[in-house]
């Protein structure tokens, strides 16, 4: 393999996007962010309005949800049949959704393929909770990414406000832990630390110390 992957995974709020992407643009790697692919199946299903109750169902759902990517000065964006939902699944409820459909197995197959395809022989960094178990096992550098859950709830507090919305702190903690939850509890590629991986608390660290360390390892790895 002669291009370089990181797989970058962790619970939510940890920081994995926000560094991963000045990481990737740090070293000139593609950033691949997979929680937007499931956030935008969330946001499928639920203007689908029914859930569907059967895999036959879902497989059918699952199949009319074209997803695809671009990047837009450095940003990734993400389409659904052909509409820019970048903006929309940015909330609270939808990463809830994703949550949930991240559990079916007819979604993961979907997903995971359309990942490893756009990985390719790129060199990129992907953040997600199964790509170094799963998405890209043979990545040169695994980050396990976490940090203690009041201080992911604080700054997801921040991220919304930044956005002009806002949200109760509380309200907020008690959702990142159902989905934590949900994410290292479901059957199918649960949120786990691959063997090989490293853990990297940054309860404590700035966003630009977590990069350097992350540039450090690729440096001392490749
Ligand atoms: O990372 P983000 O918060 O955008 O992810 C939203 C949800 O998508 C996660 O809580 C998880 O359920 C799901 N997800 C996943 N596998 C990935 C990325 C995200 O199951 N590789």
């Amino acid at each position: 393999m002669s291009n370089f992957q990181i797989a970058i995974d962790g619970p939510a709020g940890a920081g994995k996007s926000t560094i991963a992407k000045i990481a990737a643009k740090k070293l000139g790697y593609i950033y691949i962010d997979t929680g937007a692919m499931y956030r935008t199946v969330g946001l499928f299903f639920d203007r689908h309005g029914e859930w569907p109750d059967s895999h036959e169902k879902i497989k059918e759902l699952v199949d009319k949800a074209d997803i695809s990517i671009d990047y837009e000065n450095g940003e990734q964006v993400i389409f659904l049949n052909g509409e820019n939902v970048s903006a929309q699944i940015r909330t609270q409820e939808a990463g809830a959704s994703a949550s949930k459909v991240s559990k079916l197995p007819e979604v993961r197959e979907k997903m995971v393929e359309f990942q490893q395809k756009l990985a390719g022989t790129k060199n990129v960094i992907m953040d997600g909770r199964d790509i170094g178990t799963v998405v890209l096992p043979n990545a040169q550098l695994k980050i396990f990414l976490t940090a203690d859950v009041s201080v992911r709830a604080k700054r997801r507090l921040l991220q919304l406000e930044e956005k002009g919305m806002s949200g109760d702190i509380a309200q907020i903690e008690e959702e990142i832990r159902a989905r934590d939850t949900q994410d290292m509890t479901r059957s199918v590629s649960p949120l786990k630390q691959a063997d090989d991986a490293i853990l990297l608390d940054t309860s404590d660290k700035t966003i630009d110390e977590v990069v350097d360390i992350i540039v450090k390892l690729q440096k001392e790895r490749i």
